[in-house]
């Protein structure tokens, strides 16, 4: 097995897309789980008031537990709602709970509302003990404060596309969304990367959203494709990710050539390693 390059600097991925069921959190949390398995240490927040990153990580989310809600709108440090996974030693999560459901209304009022996960997640890597190679922020599947929230809060977006007809049509209010945070929030962020989800190489459409998608973002589309899998699916109703659930299913296997892909392209989605190595 080759060691896989790790990140010089943290890099903090926002994995988003406006639409429900495309794969944001089963790419969240496979990926940062893939990414721990070749050693890097991963955090994964959970942004998403459904709580179901932190469900498949095996992570309490109960209502009384100390999460990215009281991180956000309470006293609370990241460090303060930090929870070990069971899904590998290497990959932690800052849980959500159902009170972040009043979190996007109860933002509005708040001084430099948009920057609350930032700040939270800058003070948390520079006082950890721990060098964190990758942060993944799952968002929920809406454009509100949260989302903006997790675009400040990053460098880069990854973009799970699932391979059906409608995939890019929704696509184009993501990316416009995207260059207004560039503009007025965060001049840094970039959309480093894009996955296909949920593809089934048996028809056609797939093929054609599939090849859609690459000729608009020939340098962000991986090469790896994450199949349709009953494997993925069935994984977090045991709280597990794919890896721990069935890690030689075709589906576990995808996500960790996707995983050692976004590793080898570094953080601008072209190949780095040997910067890495230099830089090393
Ligand atoms: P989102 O976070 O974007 O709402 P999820 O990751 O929760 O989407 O996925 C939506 C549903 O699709 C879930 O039931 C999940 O288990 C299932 N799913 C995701 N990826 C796959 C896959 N590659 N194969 C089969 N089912 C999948
Ligand atoms: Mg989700």
């Amino acid at each position: 097995e080759t060691v896989s390059p790790l990140p010089v600097q943290t890099r903090i991925v926002t994995v988003s897309n406006q639409k429900g069921g495309v794969g944001k959190t089963t790419t969240t949390v496979n990926l940062a789980s893939a990414l721990a398995r070749r050693g890097a240490n991963v955090l994964v927040v959970d942004m998403d008031p459904q709580g179901n990153a932190s469900t498949a990580l095996g992570v309490p989310h109960r209502p009384e537990v100390t999460s990215i809600y009281d991180v956000l709108l309470g006293d609370d440090d990241i460090e303060d709602a930090l929870q070990p996974t069971t899904d590998h030693e290497n990959l932690w999560c800052v849980p959500s709970t159902i009170h972040l459901a009043g979190a996007e209304i109860e933002l509005v009022s708040l001084v430099a509302r948009e920057q609350r996960l930032r700040t939270a997640l800058q003070q948390f890597l520079a006082a950890s003990e721990r060098r964190y190679h990758y942060v993944f922020i799952d968002c929920p599947p809406s454009l509100g404060l949260l989302t903006v929230n997790a675009f400040v809060a990053a460098d880069e977006v990854l973009i799970p596309i699932q391979c059906e007809y409608y995939a890019l049509e929704g696509l184009s209010q993501l990316l416009g969304n995207i260059q207004l945070i560039q503009k007025h929030l965060n001049p840094e962020l970039a959309i480093s990367t894009i996955l296909l989800t949920m593809y089934d190489a048996r028809t056609n459409l797939a093929q054609e959203v599939a090849g859609e998608v690459r000729a608009h973002f020939p340098e962000q589309v991986l090469d790896a494709v994450i199949p349709r899998s009953v494997r993925i699916s069935e994984a977090p109703s045991y709280g597990q990710t794919v890896h721990a659930y069935d890690g030689a299913s075709i589906g576990a296997l995808a996500y960790l050539e996707a995983a050692a892909e976004i590793a080898e392209r570094g953080a601008r989605g072209e190949a780095a390693p040997e910067r890495n190595e230099a830089a090393a």
